[in-house]
C-alpha cells in the first residue's frame, strides 16, 4: 500500500475519492487534485474544469482492506487504484 500525502496528488494532478467509515458505511467523497471538494459531474468550483477520478485515497489504514474489497466487488471500479493518506495529514 502506497502512502501519499495531498502534496503529492497535487503535483502529480490526481483527483481522488476521500474514503472514510462513518456509521458503519464507506463514504467516498470527491476532491478535485487543487484540494477543493468536486461538485456534480466532478466538476472543480476552483479550476472550472472537470475531473476524473480513478484513484480512492483512504484516510485510515484501517479501511484500507475494505476499500480494496470494494474495488473488486464493483465492476465500475476495478480499474481504481487505492492509496494510504499518511497518517501526519489526518485531522
Ligand atoms: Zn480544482
Amino acid at each position: 500500500m502506497q502512502e501519499v500525502t495531498k502534496e503529492d496528488m497535487k503535483q502529480n494532478e490526481t483527483s481522488y475519492f476521500l474514503a472514510s467509515w462513518e456509521d458503519n458505511q464507506l463514504v467516498l467523497e470527491p476532491y478535485c487534485f487543487c484540494g477543493e471538494m468536486l461538485e456534480e459531474n466532478f466538476f472543480c468550483p476552483r479550476c472550472r474544469e472537470n475531473r476524473a477520478i480513478d484513484v480512492i485515497l483512504c484516510r485510515e489504514f484501517k479501511i484500507v482492506g475494505i476499500v480494496e474489497k470494494f474495488i473488486h466487488g464493483n465492476p465500475q471500479f476495478k480499474d481504481f487504484r487505492a492509496y494510504l493518506l499518511k497518517a501526519s495529514q489526518n485531522p
